[in-house]
């Protein structure tokens, strides 16, 4: 069911050549067919335990274009589990796409206030979602919980299959820093790992990676490091520079790029390449971790942002 190994590809780009850098995409965006991205990745443990101990039931958290909902609603129809997603904010008179595809696929949607929303991880709250659904699963939102890692660690033993293990660096965008903990397990102390972060929220970041490693059993790596600086304004905010380099990059390279997530990602590590950030010589692997259904939508919200991101010259 699974697409795996996701497709490497390599970016022909002579802005890069002419750095001297070498640039692959790992396309983590096909991962599977109905679910896709980095959420299918972490994903996946959590549900063989859901299997395992006989859940019939998984419930998480997230706002209205939550890329994790969206897996999960599509993740618990392919495998068989019944789903609920606990939003944050009262129920709108239209639901977000997001939001109308995991209702379709069967998610029963659960809004909270935002205030209310902010108790997710307290026992008391938890206590009451167990008498209101029964046995279910909870995973967090995001879904980064241990389980996460495991998922995340198999995307390094593809590329090294797929490259031979020759590249310097791996690269993903971070939120909650699951997918990022993962990559870094999975190199085992090898190469560079690097998250960009897409929340201002780097110092948290760090410390919750660092967590979520020790509980992995691998708790003194330091081949990694959190990149603040290119959230463009903060989580879900975009610039008319950032839609400028996504649009130039689309067209030139043809690999789709989305702006919450890979944009920000692709927008960072061109600006540390043409810095010197990343030396010349280096191969690097940025990993697309999907998110693309959530693209239309965005466009849409940012349209009077467009034109003036069409005035844009990206260099
Ligand atoms: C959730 C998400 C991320 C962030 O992953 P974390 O594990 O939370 O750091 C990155 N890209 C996309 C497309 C996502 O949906």
């Amino acid at each position: 069911m699974s697409v795996t190994p996701t497709p490497l590809q390599q970016i022909d780009d002579p802005l890069l050549s002419s750095y001297g850098v070498e640039l692959f995409i790992k396309r983590d965006d096909l991962s599977h067919p109905d679910i896709g991205g980095n959420k299918w990745r972490k994903l996946k443990y959590n549900l063989l335990l859901a299997r395992r101990q006989r859940y019939e039931t998984i419930l998480s958290f997230g706002g209205a274009y939550s890329n994790h909902l969206y897996a999960l609603a599509a993740a618990g129809r392919v495998c068989g589990f019944s789903t609920v997603g606990v939003v944050r904010g009262e129920a709108p008179a239209v639901l977000s796409s997001t939001l109308a595809f995991a209702r379709a696929a069967g998610m029963q949607l659960h809004f909270v206030d935002r205030e209310t929303y902010r108790l997710r991880d307290e026992p008391a709250f938890i206590a009451e979602l167990h008498r209101r659904f029964g046995r279910v699963l909870i995973l967090p939102e995001g879904g980064s919980n241990e389980l996460a890692l495991p998922g995340c660690s198999e995307i390094i033993a593809e590329l090294d299959l797929q490259t031979e293990a020759r590249y310097d660096y791996v690269v993903c965008p971070t939120g909650t820093g699951g997918t990022l903990a993962g990559l870094i397990q999975g190199l085992r102390g090898t190469k560079n790992a690097l998250g960009i972060a897409v929340l201002r929220n780097a110092a948290q970041l760090e410390s919750r990676i660092r967590e979520l490693l020790q509980h992995a059993g691998a708790p003194d790596l330091r081949n990694w490091s959190v990149i603040a600086g290119y959230e463009h304004g903060g989580y879900a905010k975009v610039t008319p520079e950032l839609l400028a380099f996504v649009a130039d990059f689309e067209r030139r390279t043809k690999a789709p790029l989305e702006y919450i997530y890979s944009g920000k990602m692709m927008f960072a590590l061109y600006d540390m390449i043409r810095t010197g950030q990343i030396p010349r010589g280096a191969r690097v692997v940025a990993l697309h971790t999907g998110g693309l259904q959530g693209k239309a939508s965005m466009d849409e919200k940012y349209a009077h942002l467009h034109a003036e991101a069409s005035r844009i010259v990206v260099s």
